[in-house]
């Protein structure tokens, strides 16, 4: 898992919350910290590991700021305010993506571009963010900039990618609110597909600047196969992928079920799922854009039948009128994905009321030095 590295900025960062802890100690203290909110349901099985914990981020995000001297740099928010600390070497993000955060703060100075100043809404460059393909290794680096319209633009793009031609598309995105959200609405292709595409679990997926995706790829996989394992598909199921994102789970699940359908609230990720349904000659799955749990309703209201439901909420979890839902399709079983335990807790409860059970819950570490830890339970129907 490689020798241990120290970070220089731990102490201000605060993004890390496990810096200077051993990579099993963190393990351990995670499946305690799973152990102590769900060991009440079933047993807790180990945490998977990951075999490399560091430099695992696929996609990193920085904040421009200039210093003192006026030397440009991009950083991140100090916890609650708008001090930005300068951070050039992060453990855990992609590497070539750190690269090409140090190329843009040199770009932006030397082509005396403008600093975005978040108190005084003045200046230009707001963010980058960028994401690589682990598999494919492309590359897309969003600019995030208050205004469209941005000076020497093209003299920009070519140096940028004159020092870096890994880099396969640029975007500018646009985002003049004063919001904490990094991306706006707007998004103008420079350079390339406006995308990236990386594969995961033999499946090609396409993904775009807003849609979620997984930050680590290769723990994605781990977690992906053992929700497979759960759902116990024979080739004929209906499976219903709640909260799908892009469609990751749902189509790898699509060769080993009878239908799938897919349902997500953000309309460019179901844009992103169905074009990967096609990319992948996947036929027998489609997408709903909409929320989750009136979804459910909607289906269960009309008497419709599911075999498997697979959720993967966010942080905040899921809802009752899902569950509720849940109850009245009465899948066999229910694979649930999370990503903070205590709402995956408070949830199993309302579960256990609906008649269902967690029969396995395994740890899977997708966020080393940082205190997340993702869980996949697998709950079946209670027997009346
Ligand atoms: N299963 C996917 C995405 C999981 S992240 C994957 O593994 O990549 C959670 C997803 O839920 C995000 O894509 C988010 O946009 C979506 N989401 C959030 N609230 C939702 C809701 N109420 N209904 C449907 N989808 C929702």
């Amino acid at each position: 898992m490689g020798k241990n590295q120290t970070c220089i900025y731990a102490k201000k960062c605060g993004g890390c919350d496990y810096q200077g802890v051993k990579y099993e100690k963190q393990l351990a203290m995670k499946q305690k910290t799973v152990e102590m909110l769900l060991s009440d349901n079933c047993r807790v099985d180990n945490i998977i590991g990951a075999q490399n914990p560091y430099h695992y981020r696929n996609k990193v995000h920085g904040v421009f700021g200039r210093d003192k001297k006026g030397t440009v740099f991009t950083g991140i928010y100090q916890q609650g305010t708008h001090n930005i600390i300068p951070v050039e070497n992060c453990l855990i993000e992609n590497e070539t993506a750190s690269q090409i955060l140090r190329t843009l703060s040199k770009l932006v100075q030397s082509f005396q571009l403008k600093v975005y100043d978040e108190d005084r809404r003045t200046g230009l460059f707001r963010h980058a963010l960028i994401r690589v393909g682990h598999a494919t290794g492309q590359i897309l680096v969003v600019l995030v900039l208050s205004d469209p319209v941005f000076p020497s633009k093209n003299n920009f793009i070519s140096a940028l990618l004159q020092t870096h031609p890994e880099i396969t598309s640029i975007v500018l995105n646009v985002n003049q609110k004063r919001t904490n959200m990094i991306l706006g609405d707007k998004n103008i292709v420079l350079y390339g597909k406006g995308y990236i595409e990386d594969r995961l679990c033999g499946l090609t997926f396409r993904i775009s600047p807003q849609s979620f995706y997984q930050v680590n790829s290769r723990q994605t996989e781990v977690l992906y196969q053992k929700a497979l394992e759960f759902a116990g598909l024979t080739g004929t199921q209906r499976v219903i992928d709640a909260y799908c994102g892009i469609g990751t789970i749902g189509m790898a699940a699509a060769a080993r079920a009878g239908e799938v359908i897919g349902v997500e609230l953000n309309k460019a990720a179901v844009d992103d799922a169905r074009v990967n349904a096609k990319l992948n000659g996947i036929k027998n799955i489609r997408f709903v854009n909409g929320d989750a749990g009136k979804f459910m309703v909607k289906i269960a209201g009309a008497h419709e039948n599911a075999d498997v439901v697979l959720m993967d909420p966010p942080r905040g979890g899921s809802t009752e009128e899902f569950m509720e839902a849940v109850r009245i399709l009465a899948p066999q079983r229910v694979v649930y994905i999370s990503c903070n335990p205590v709402t995956l807790a408070r949830d199993l409860k309302v579960f256990s009321k609906k008649g269902y059970r967690a029969e396995r819950i395994v740890p899977v570490d997708m966020f080393a030095f940082t205190e997340h830890v993702e869980c996949v339970v697998l709950l079946t129907k209670k027997r009346r």
